[in-house]
């Protein structure tokens, strides 16, 4: 049965955090914090907002120009030609795109770092591929040497998330360059930036310079979250025309965004503005957590995203349960044997009713 039948409160139905998170009883409540799926909360951004106004009355037509327009804008931002680019609904549609299509003639395995992104894992047992799990090293970066030996004969991808969800750390920009540059010899790398745009201040950087060295990598970006329009649904890949001719054979190359969201890309692409308040707020807000995680005596990872994870006493379930009933929303994880919170950056009211309810959970 659906744990609740009211539509703002969605988030509860999902199989996956049904599955993983949540008491078969549980009733959602009314959520006042949504701080569990790492969304913006300023966007979308006013001038996509109104590109979706203006463009609508468009929508009785296919888009195909206007798709092609914002290729060449995203391929120029990249600094590579447009043939490098293939749009999807959001990073995570593209990402199944390339596990579909790399394990659909066969068995073989995925080697990520552990933990990573969770799709990446639900992906993988999707498509019958083995998940090849890499620990973290001790800062939470990728263990790039432990990787790079993991790969074996069966090995189809590898898979990088940099800032890392989870844990929001970062591997060093020249460390992964070197790694990628070597490794994609062998097997395709996905590099997964969702949050590469969040990351003030960080020691790395995009591997799409790799791709003018003709290197075998697959960059995936999204505009769910610098751009906060996670619920349009816009991402892309950039990657060897070659390689995205691969992926085309079993895809319709890009038809599955509508003329709305790309008018609502391109429009945000342009706002250097709406980025860089959220850059700003983000920042702020996620200053304010740490200084009352370091009040309450959490020890935290440094987040280089918009979110922050945390070991905590209590299991991830009641967790959920006493924050839920708070009207905070976040997520457990299970890392090393351990119970953790993430946490995503909202607003500033939004981390003080956070920072209220975990005040109250002992
Ligand atoms: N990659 C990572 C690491 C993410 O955390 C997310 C969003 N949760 C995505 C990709 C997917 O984003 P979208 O499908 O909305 O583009």
């Amino acid at each position: 049965a659906p744990l609740s039948l009211d539509p703002e409160n969605r988030i509860f139905r999902s199989p996956m955090v049904r599955e993983h998170f949540l008491p078969n009883d549980f009733k959602a409540p009314k959520i006042i914090a949504k701080l569990n799926s790492n969304e913006n909360p300023y966007g979308p951004p006013m001038s996509a907002q109104k590109a979706v106004a203006d463009s609508v009355k468009n929508g009785n037509r296919y888009a195909w120009k206007e798709m092609y327009d914002l290729i060449d804008k995203i391929a120029k931002k990249e600094g590579v030609t447009a043939d490098h680019i293939m749009m999807g609904p959001g990073s995570s549609d593209l990402l199944e795109k390339v596990a579909l299509v790399t394990f659909m003639n066969g068995k073989g395995n995925i080697v990520s770092a552990d933990p990573c992104y969770m799709s990446l894992v639900q992906v993988a047992k999707s498509v019958g591929a083995t998940w090849k799990p890499v620990p973290c090293t001790a800062d939470w970066s990728h263990d790039l040497k432990a990787m790079e030996a993991a790969i074996d004969s069966e090995t189809k991808l590898v898979y990088v998330c940099n800032p890392n969800n989870p844990t929001g750390a970062i591997t060093k920009g020249q460390d992964l360059l070197d790694f990628c540059s070597r490794v994609s010899e062998k097997v395709p790398v996905f590099v997964d930036e969702a949050y590469i745009e969040l990351a003030v201040g960080a020691d790395t950087q995009s591997m799409v310079s790799l791709l003018t060295q003709k290197k075998n990598v697959i960059v995936a970006r999204t505009f769910s979250k610098i751009m906060g329009m996670a619920g349009i649904r816009v991402g892309y890949m950039v990657a060897l025309p070659t390689y995205l001719a691969s992926i085309n054979k079993i895809t319709r190359g890009g038809m599955g965004i509508s003329y709305t969201s790309i008018f609502a890309a391109s429009a945000s692409l342009d706002d250097n503005q709406f980025q860089d308040t959220t850059r700003k707020l983000n920042h702020e807000a996620k200053l304010y957590l740490y200084e009352n995680l370091d009040k309450l005596g959490y020890k935290y990872i440094p987040s280089y995203t918009n979110f922050v994870l945390f070991p905590i006493s209590i299991t991830g379930k009641e967790l959920l349960t006493k924050m839920s009933d708070k009207g905070v929303a976040v997520r457990s994880f299970d890392i090393q044997n351990k119970p953790w919170c993430r946490v995503s950056i909202g607003t500033m009211d939004e981390m003080k009713a956070f920072v209220g309810a975990l005040n109250q959970l002992s």
